[in-house]
């Protein structure tokens, strides 16, 4: 066995890890990144096949952070922004027998089916109506107050469908949506906060957080291929089991196995980005009590299954795509329509689906054979999306994630607090991934620049 030196060990190189050894090197530091799959890139994946290109996992992200900007131009050109075409824009939501536009401007507004005429007044008083008072009012709750019921089952409900799979009555608005909670905290009213913020003057700096949609060209897999290559694969390792964290001397004692070997290194740091639920086991020196206020976190099962069908005949499907309310009692939470916001997705006369399944609220679904939910998706690509009955998928692709989203819930607050007590108590220890500071890419990226800005 041999025992290394290095100044940071990163487990788990997911976005999070990649971004986090990607800056730590350019910033001269020595870092070993140690990885459980055989690829870099954890929940980001991209497949082709057949003129399909395909992801397992995320299909977009948000350029919410001028960190995000920063990262892509810095891998430009070895990964290439793509920015989703105007489609974009277009966003459905399942109303009794079809997928209607939401509405963005005044008018649409006014003449939607999606709300109710008394919501839609309500919602001329939300600047005037009082801000909370409970820290932890829920989303759903908190939408409901100042907006109305029909705007929580109708908008919300589908929203956090879209990026928790999760019950807006349970996820915190704080932990979940930060910067809604903080409209309401700052500026008394959603409205309101809006117009004040988009009046604010914005930096340079600012202005690289466009919030336009984003993929990479070829798919995600080449950001996160690109930042594998950038940090070098003498600065990576894969296939690695058993990772085990000990203090030792002032230091970090790291050891694992790999394919070959097990090793052993010493580090002044050791950041971890996996999901909570794998923290007792690399972290063993943590009592258990205290361990289960961080791996208590739940986490959204989702099943995500790529459709692709190679002649759609003239069909256009010129939208993100389409979001099922829970109330509706689908037995899909959502379809994207990838190859109507990004190039190359599939064959010129083609299209791209992305159905996903289960989630918090339908949990059990995701327990159905792979031919259940070949069978619900030929189902729904003719009820819903309205194909001609001749018209069969060519592709289905099924992904399983048991642990796809963590859900903010009430039990965030104590799990913070005893990850900041735990890096207190243990200089050079950083607990990182999306067990805290957001769940989308663009946070990911922003917590791994975050890092190596404070390391
Ligand atoms: C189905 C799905 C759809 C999504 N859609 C979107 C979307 O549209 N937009 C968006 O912005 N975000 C989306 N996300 C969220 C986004 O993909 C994730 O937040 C992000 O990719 C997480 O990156 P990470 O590095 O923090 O974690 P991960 O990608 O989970 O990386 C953690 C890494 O740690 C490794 N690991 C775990 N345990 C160990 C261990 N014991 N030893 C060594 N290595 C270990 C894992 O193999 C993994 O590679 C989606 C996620 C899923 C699952």
């Amino acid at each position: 066995m041999q025992t290394q030196h290095t100044d940071i060990v990163i487990i788990g190189a997911g976005l999070t890890g990649l971004t986090a050894a990607f800056h730590l090197i350019n910033e001269g530091k020595k870092v070993l990144l140690l990885e459980k799959n055989h690829w870099v890139g954890g929940q980001i994946r991209t497949f082709e096949e057949d003129g399909f290109v395909f992801e397992s996992g995320p299909n977009t992200g948000s350029v919410s952070h001028p960190e995000v900007t920063e990262l892509l131009n810095a891998l430009s050109p070895a990964c290439e922004l793509e920015i989703a075409d105007e489609n974009a824009n277009n966003r459905l939501i399942w109303k009794g027998d079809r997928f209607r536009k939401l509405p963005s401007g005044l008018i649409g507004g006014i003449t939607t089916p999606l709300f109710t005429l008394s919501d839609k007044f309500r919602i001329l008083g939300e600047p005037f109506r009082k801000k909370g008072t409970n820290p932890d009012e829920s989303v759903g709750e908190l939408a409901n107050r100042r907006l109305g019921k029909s705007f929580v089952n109708y908008a919300v409900d589908p929203f956090l469908s879209g990026i928790y799979a999760g019950d807006p009555m349970k996820l915190i608005t704080r932990y979940a949506l930060p910067k809604l909670y903080n409209l309401e905290q700052n500026y008394g009213s959603f409205i309101g906060g809006s117009i004040a913020k988009a009046k604010e003057p914005k930096t340079e700096r600012d202005r690289l957080a466009t919030k336009k949609v984003f993929s990479t060209r070829g798919g995600l897999s080449s950001l996160t291929n690109a930042l594998g290559d950038a940090i070098g694969k003498e600065n990576i390792r894969l296939s690695v089991s058993d990772i085990l964290v000990h203090p030792f001397e002032n230091q970090w004692k790291v050891t694992f196995s790999t394919l070959q070997e097990e090793e052993t290194i010493l580090a002044s740091k050791v950041i971890t980005t996996v999901g909570a639920y794998a923290l007792p086991n690399l972290l063993p020196f943590i009592a258990k009590e205290e361990m289960d206020k961080i791996s208590n976190l739940q986490y959204a099962p989702v099943v995500e299954i790529a459709v692709g069908i190679k002649d759609t005949r003239g069909l256009q499907f010129n939208a993100f795509g389409g979001l099922v309310p829970s109330i509706e009692k689908k037995d899909v939470l959502g379809i994207l329509f990838p190859s109507a916001c990004f190039q190359g997705r599939a064959p010129e006369s083609g299209t791209l689906f992305t159905f996903y399944v289960g989630g918090i609220k339908k949990h059990y679904l995701t327990q159905l054979s792979d031919n259940e939910l070949k069978e619900l998706v030929c189902k729904e690509l003719h009820a819903m999306l309205k194909l001609p009955a001749s018209m069969e998928p060519d592709m289905i692709r099924i992904f399983r994630h048991t642990h796809a989203i963590p859900q903010y819930e009430l039990s965030t607050g104590e799990r913070l607090a005893t990850i900041e007590c735990l890096q207190k108590r243990y200089p050079g220890l950083i607990i990182a991934g999306n067990l805290r500071n957001g769940i989308s890419m663009a946070d990911r990226i922003l917590q791994g620049a975050t890092i190596s800005y404070e390391i």
